[in-house]
């Protein structure tokens, strides 16, 4: 009789040491293991901002040199060409003539946007490493109807933010990483910015 008790007993403690090692494992997998961060769907993202959302990407190069990282940052720029449209933004990146490595991942203006780089590769447009490793780089264009341009560019943070989980803290001028006066047209209004993009919900 006891020693059936005894077997009982040690069968327990086994059960019990299963279960135990199975949440542990569970715990520490939650931990280590984060979901990795994927491409905005355009269909999603031109629902939310209610324009054409264009996957356009540029071929590898200086400026894109498919180089995987982790989104942390939203950087805001306008285009400093009151005639440049998206279109006339992304044509340039690829023309020959332009040998710079300065580039961008979204261009919006009063009608679509445009994305070049996968929002989760490396670009040049920020003026420092901390800005284009970590950075999506957009630029609001300066032609047309401007105040649609940046009402599009509001929607974009917002759905952004939303998607990558970036706090409205990590949404920054190109001027905070580079001390370059950009976006231009916003900085006297920034905080103006961040509220409206705050309140686009
Ligand atoms: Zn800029």
């Amino acid at each position: 009789m006891k020693k059936q008790k005894n077997k009982s007993s040690k069968n327990r403690f086994l059960k019990d040491v299963i279960i135990i090692t199975i949440l542990l494992l569970l715990i520490l997998t939650t931990m280590f293991i984060r979901p990795k961060q994927k491409e905005v769907v355009a269909e999603e993202v031109q629902k939310r901002v209610g324009i054409p959302y264009q996957v356009d990407h540029i071929p590898q190069s200086s400026k894109r040199p498919k180089v995987h990282r982790k989104i942390k940052y939203i950087v805001i720029h306008n285009t400093a060409n009151p005639a440049s449209t998206a279109k006339n933004e992304r044509d340039y990146l690829t023309n020959p003539v332009n040998t710079s490595n300065t580039s961008w991942h979204i261009v919006v203006d009063e009608k679509e946007m445009i994305e070049a780089i996968p929002l989760t590769e490396v670009a040049h447009h920020a003026g420092t490493t901390d800005g284009n490793e970590y950075g999506i780089g957009i630029e609001i264009c300066e032609s047309g109807n401007y105040e649609q341009a940046e009402e599009h560019a509001v929607k974009l943070v917002a759905y952004l933010m939303k998607y990558y989980k970036i706090p409205l803290s990590r949404v920054t001028t190109h001027q905070d990483f580079s001390g370059k006066p950009c976006p231009r047209l916003l900085i006297d209004r920034w905080d103006d910015f961040l509220r409206r993009v705050e309140e686009n919900d």
